[in-house]
């Protein structure tokens, strides 16, 4: 799959468009994501747009923000607040997605 792929909330309040489509997610389990179960998409941050109303959840040592949608609470994306130049799309979120048709890394880190 080519071209940039497009993706949203459940509402459809919050959309977020990326530069291709993932070969590859990212099932994170440190002790926020386990909770969230998000797939990420890792992306440069200037190769996505993310917008409409989100709501921010930010902890620990502060360094990134979680979006999610302010009425539906889908977790659309982690952004980071400072240079850091990556940011995290959830891929649940894309349209067309299809977690069998890539593959899916499993990070084993439950110390955060
Ligand atoms: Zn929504």
């Amino acid at each position: 799959m080519t071209g940039r792929v497009t993706g949203r909330c459940h509402c459809g309040e919050v959309q977020v468009s990326v530069i291709s489509a993932p070969a590859e997610v990212t099932e994170c389990h440190c002790s926020i994501c386990r909770r969230y179960a998000p797939l990420w998409a890792y992306y440069q941050t200037g190769d996505v747009q993310l917008s409409g109303p989100t709501d921010i959840y930010r902890w620990g040592r502060q360094h990134i923000d979680f979006h999610r949608c302010h009425q539906c609470g889908c977790v659309m994306a982690w952004m980071p607040r400072g240079d850091y130049p990556e940011c995290g799309i959830n891929a649940r979120m894309l349209d067309g997605f299809d977690l069998r048709a890539i593959t899916l890394i499993v990070e084993e880190d439950s110390s955060v």
